[in-house]
């Protein structure tokens, strides 16, 4: 046994390992495309939120920027207020009270001695225990910045403690004073880093997020609002203040910049899923169509196959008579490859050039739409050598799918070997009927012989009498010689009874002779009866048998080939003499007669025609089934001499004339054989 697989087969399994990868690839491709996409989308959304929160925080730091100038000049319009420290005091509480953000505000003079000063009321409970002194070191920093550059200075931030143990970044700033020109002192205010970050920024920029003060090295400083949970983003931005630097740091939860991972995630998710959906509703579609098309190349086989094991040749036509389908069968038929025909248009390369204008108006005449007759016609068609042999078309319109005609089918068969097998069996037919007539005229010989035995025997007796009178007058009368005129006339009468019998046999056999085809005339029954009489009432005589003839008065002629009606008229009442036994019963008993009748059948209803009805009697032996069974066979026989053509030629001439031979038992004993033949019509 073969282990390998059939080539075909393993195509198949290679074309589907082969979509299996690309489905796979497909697949992967996919799935790193999305996981590309996501990436990117989230470092795009990043990058986005990023730039915003960015310009947030600059903002911020913008806002905290005014804010702190806001303040420097509320705290110079209280020094032109508060000219003594009493007054100072009143005015500095007031902007204490207003400014939460201000923990402390002193007036010092040039040399940073203080005059007045005053501690925030929202701070003063709360302020740890911690001496003044113990960050002059700031002020008197930041004041030297202020002088130099006349300008308000910031000191770096420290950390104060609170009375319950927690504590605060605390920051001292330094407004230099002057007068005309000249300085006066300094204002100095201490910043709560919380207080800045609460005060002076707006609530609701700050609401979810984590603003804070931190270090440049982002040790934090102060924070407002909470550090987000979770994953968030963070921006910083310097705050950069004369005499100190500090940086604004940003914190905003991922989720507060439209940043969900989730969201983005499931989104991703979801384009993946529909993807895959999608994919796969193409993978049907492709299976589908697959299937579709290995059922339609399975279609295409067996359309293919059946078309080449057609041995009926099939060819398509155009409305402009080009052939546009050639089947094998065809190609083979007319001698032709197909590209030699396809394309082909009037005259097609196989019309015998003899034929073509009479093929040219059929197709004429099927360009008009005429509908060809359903069973075909017969045609003439030529091969390459110049062979002409004839074919049977049978054409269809073909219609296509939207019900129009685009031109012709039509099958053809060739003729060739039913017209030789047609011929032969004429020619056997022929031969067969030559034979019967053979056979016919041997008997005829014997009947002959038969009848001319009694005149010869009878004319031998009279000429020998009248030799006894002429050779021996002596021994009789003197009126011998009447005796023997008598003898002589007998004679003369039998040889010419011997002579009509030979002329009646003669005529017969020479019509016969003469006869060539099957020709078609008008003949009276009794014309047709009268022809095979004499030979009837040879064999009548000889077998003992009366011949009874009834032809009704009203019969018309028949339409029929003579010579040929009269062998069958012949055959069946020869058959049917010979049925009956030999000598008994006797005559008188009316069962020794053979009675031929013919009579006109009514007009039929469907044609009108009107046809003769000829019946042969006999009173013989009858059929057995057997016999009865085989009876039309040829060279079926139950005679010793017999041929077994008779009856079968008999059907077939009949059947030959349109009419129908058939048989039954007679009424008492014996056979009728019954046959029809058309009527002529009656000359009006
Ligand atoms: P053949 O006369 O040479 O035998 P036929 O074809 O005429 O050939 O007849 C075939 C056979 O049919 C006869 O041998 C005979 O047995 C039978 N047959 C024909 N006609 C009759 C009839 N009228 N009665 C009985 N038998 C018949």
């Amino acid at each position: 046994m073969n282990a390998t697989a059939p080539p075909s087969l393993a195509r198949a399994a290679r074309a589907q390992w082969r979509r299996w990868l690309l489905w796979s690839a497909l697949l992967l491709l996919l799935a790193a495309l999305l996981a590309t996409a996501m990436v990117l989308a989230r470092g795009f959304q990043e990058s986005q939120a990023r730039q915003q929160l960015e310009h947030e925080t600059a903002n911020l730091v913008s806002d905290i920027r005014s804010g702190l100038n806001r303040n420097v000049q509320t705290l110079q319009s209280l020094h032109t207020l508060g000219r003594s420290p009493g007054a100072w005091e009143q005015f500095a509480l007031e902007v204490l009270e207003q400014h939460r953000e201000l923990v402390r505000l002193e007036w010092r003079d040039r040399s940073l001695r203080t005059l007045a000063q005053r501690v925030s009321p929202f701070y003063q409970q709360n302020l740890g225990p911690r001496p003044r002194h113990e960050v002059e070191q700031d002020v008197i920093a930041a004041c030297n910045g202020a002088r130099r550059t006349s300008a308000p200075a910031y000191a770096p931030s420290y950390f104060w403690p609170d009375k319950d143990g927690h504590g605060q970044e605390l920051m001292e700033m330094c407004i230099p004073m002057s007068d005309g020109g000249m300085s006066t002192g300094y204002m100095v205010a201490t910043y709560s880093l919380q207080g800045v970050l609460t005060e002076l920024l707006e609530r609701g920029t700050v609401r979810g997020r984590g603003v804070s003060l931190t270090e440049v090295d982002g040790t934090r400083l102060a924070l407002s609002g909470g550090r987000p949970r979770g994953d968030s983003i963070a921006t910083q931005q310097l705050l950069e203040l004369p005499g100190h630097v500090m940086m604004l740091r940003l914190d905003s939860p991922r989720s507060l910049m439209g940043l969900s991972p989730w969201g983005l995630t499931g989104l991703v998710g979801a384009l993946s899923l529909m993807l895959l959906g999608v994919l796969a509703l193409l993978g049907y579609d492709m299976r589908k169509r697959l299937q579709a098309e290995r059922e339609l190349a399975e279609a295409l086989a067996f359309r293919k196959a059946m078309e080449n094991s057609l041995v009926t040749g099939l060819r398509a036509r155009n409305m402009q008579g080009q052939i546009t389908y050639v089947n094998p069968a065809f190609c083979e038929l007319v001698g032709l490859p197909a590209n030699a025909l396809l394309g082909k248009g009037i005259p097609a390369p196989y019309w015998p050039p003899e034929m073509v204008d009479e093929y040219q108006r059929r197709q004429a005449v099927r360009l008009a739409g005429r509908t060809l007759p359903r069973e075909g016609f017969e045609s003439v068609f030529m091969r390459p050598d110049g062979t002409r042999f004839p074919v049977l078309i049978i054409e269809a319109a073909l219609i296509n799918a939207q019900g129009v005609q685009t031109g012709w089918m039509s099958a053809i068969l060739d003729l060739s070997e039913q017209h030789r097998v047609e011929a032969i069996s004429r020619a056997s037919q022929e031969r067969l009927q030559a034979t019967a007539r053979l056979a016919s005229v041997g008997e005829m010989a014997s009947l002959l012989s038969h009848e001319l035995n009694q005149p010869l025997a009878a004319i031998a007796s009279y000429a020998s009498g009248s030799l006894n009178l002429i050779e021996h007058p002596q021994g009789h009368a003197v009126d011998a010689l009447p005796d023997m005129a008598q003898a002589l006339r007998r004679i003369a009468s039998q040889a010419d009874r011997a002579g009509k019998v030979i002329k009646s046999v003669t005529d017969f056999v020479r019509r016969r002779e003469n006869a060539q085809d099957l020709v078609r005339e008008q003949v009276r029954p009794e014309a047709l009866v009268q022809a095979v009489m004499p030979l009837l009432t040879l064999q009548a005589r000889k077998d003992n048998i009366r011949l009874q003839v009834d032809i009704a008065p009203d019969c018309p002629a028949a339409v029929c080939d003579r010579t040929m009606v009269e062998q069958v008229l012949l055959n069946l009442a020869r058959n049917g003499m010979q049925a009956m036994p030999k000598g008994m019963p006797p005559e008188d008993s009316g069962l020794r007669v053979l009675r031929v009748a013919v009579w006109k059948l009514p007009a039929s209803h469907a044609d009108g025609k009107v046809w003769l009805h000829f019946a042969v009697t006999d009173h013989g032996s009858g059929l057995s089934d057997d016999v009865a069974a085989r009876l039309f066979t040829p060279f079926f026989t139950t005679k010793a001499e017999g041929m077994g053509l008779g009856l079968s030629l008999c059907r077939t001439v009949i059947e030959q004339h349109g009419g129908t031979l058939v048989h039954e038992a007679a009424e008492h004993s014996g056979t009728v054989f019954r046959f029809t033949l058309p009527a002529a019509h009656p000359t009006p």
